[in-house]
């Protein structure tokens, strides 16, 4: 699947796993494999991956309430 969407719009979007019909927000789903430049999210019902967020700057200058940040160190 290519890209969803930037990080700070998908977190807000209300979104539909295909695989079990669950819906919430994209904040609310789960995080898988990280990559350089963002993250695999997977629904938190079924686990079933739904695909790729890119990080976005302007998340970091104006966050959704829950917004949990993901700044820190990187690890190799
Ligand atoms: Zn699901």
């Amino acid at each position: 699947m290519g890209l969803l969407d930037f990080h700070g719009n998908f977190a807000r979007r209300t979104v539909t796993c295909r695989h079990c019909g669950w819906t919430g927000h994209g904040a609310e789903m789960k995080n898988g494999e990280s990559f350089g430049n963002g993250i695999d999210k997977h629904c938190p019902a079924c686990s079933e991956r739904y695909g790729f967020v890119q990080w976005s700057v302007a998340v970091a200058d104006n966050p959704p309430a829950d917004w949990k940040s993901n700044i820190g160190r990187v690890e190799f």
